[in-house]
């Protein structure tokens, strides 16, 4: 065989690997009785969807402060029929019983926004098929996606064998806290974990390292009369951060990236004539591979310790939030296996959801999943809507791509609460 030949033959067997990954769905499945009036519930209540993703929206909800958001959400599940419960956390969780035998099932929405209490999360515009609101997209909109799924669930009477929860989880943006605290508390409890977030998308399989810190500098402080010489932390940190920014990431293209934002957040003195006492910076570390998560960080802290000395001055990093990575896309390789990742792709396929060829399924994630995934729960996260500019004060989002998000979940509650 020449080279050319062998290049096709080898792309050939990839494609046919690629199209046998395990799936539930099948093309009768959402023509089951059942299947299919829960499909025509969400279309029927598509504008009650809407109004009540407006809804959501307008209650503020900044991390640690969903408490007002979960009442409502409490309430929503007590009118479908559901027996809701609060825990310690805040996250608030119902069981919806399966007739036995299958897997139990949690679909996992955070209802946290990362705007302060003084932002206004009025949706002002509705233009053109778009909501525009801090927080609209993130993550209202799979908030109310998951309160239709149930209603249509429950209407249509769907048969499943396995259990699904019911599961809205507070403090995502600050490092997914109440689903890991969720799965602390029911270990052994979730077969499988599906989190509404994102984008509609890629479905994602993995877990994307995230380390945040904040790096800081002290010293005793000077006029600006008695400076000279002095321990500086400005200087300090003025040298760590350009240092920092030589420490070498993977080149563009490689196949597992990573990436480092120092002095996202800042902080200094607040008089002109003094070396202030203390300055700080944050710094916010990704990657999927753990090592290389590791390494950065080591690297990051060093460039702080190299650059504490050389000014004089004491050097302490604080965490703020500290995610674990799910691992190389080889070390994943098991995981695209999983019939959780085909069938949601077959679902979103079948919803007409045009997925980016040979990107359907991708082994990162920056959601609720993480935390499935680094505890060795089959986890995905599948996306809400279409939209932009989340976590941004202009974000949008698309109406009608709401009727896909909401129709997602119930063809993936059939199709995965089947035993395997
Ligand atoms: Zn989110």
């Amino acid at each position: 065989m020449n080279p050319s030949r062998i290049a096709c033959f080898v792309l050939t067997a990839s494609l046919a690997a690629q199209t046998g990954y395990p799936s539930k769905f099948s093309a009768g499945l959402p023509e089951r009785g059942e299947v299919k009036s829960a499909i025509a519930y969400i279309d029927a209540h598509f504008d009650r969807q809407v109004k009540e993703w407006i809804r959501i929206t307008e209650i503020p909800a900044p991390s640690g402060q969903e408490s007002e958001r979960a009442a409502y959400v409490k309430a929503e599940f007590e009118k479908a029929g559901l027996q809701p419960a609060i825990d310690p956390s805040g996250n608030v969780a119902a069981r919806r019983k399966g007739s036995g035998g299958g897997p139990t099932l949690v679909f996992a929405a955070h209802m946290d926004t990362v705007f302060p209490r003084s932002t206004s999360v009025r949706v002002t515009k509705r233009e053109n098929g778009t909501l525009h609101a801090p927080g609209v997209g993130d993550n209202s909109a799979s908030v109310a996606n998951l309160l239709q799924a149930l209603r249509a669930i429950q209407a249509a009477n769907l048969r499943t064998r396995g259990d699904i929860v019911f599961l809205a989880t507070v403090q995502e943006e600050a490092g997914l806290k109440g689903m890991y605290a969720w799965l602390e508390r029911n270990k052994g409890a979730t077969g499988l974990l599906v989190a509404l977030d994102g984008s509609l998308g890629p479905v994602r399989y993995g877990a994307l390292g995230i380390y945040w810190s904040r790096m800081k500098f002290t010293a005793p402080g000077a006029h600006t009369n008695r400076s000279r010489g002095a321990p500086n932390p400005v200087r300090a940190a003025a040298q760590c951060i350009t240092g920092i920014y030589t420490i070498p990431l993977p080149e563009p293209g490689a196949p597992v990236q990573a990436i480092y934002n120092a002095g996202g957040m800042m902080s200094a003195g607040e008089i002109v004539n003094a070396v202030p006492r203390e300055v700080t910076f944050t710094v916010d570390l990704r990657t999927v591979d753990k090592e290389l998560l590791g390494s950065l960080d080591d690297a990051i802290v060093s460039k702080c310790e190299q650059a504490a000395q050389a000014q004089g001055v004491t050097f302490t990093r604080e965490w703020i939030m500290k995610s674990a990575a799910g691992g190389r896309p080889e070390d994943l390789a098991g995981r695209r296996g999983h019939p959780i990742v085909q069938t949601a792709v077959d679902v979103l396929r079948y919803l007409k959801f045009d997925l980016p060829k040979g990107h359907e399924a991708e082994p990162d994630g920056s959601t609720d999943a993480n935390a499935g995934v680094v505890n060795g729960i089959p986890s995905i996260s599948t996306g809400r809507c279409i939209g932009e500019g989340q976590h941004t004060l202009g974000e949008w989002a698309d109406i009608e791509s709401a009727r896909i998000g909401a129709k997602q979940i119930v063809l993936l509650a059939a199709a995965l609460t089947e035993p395997e």
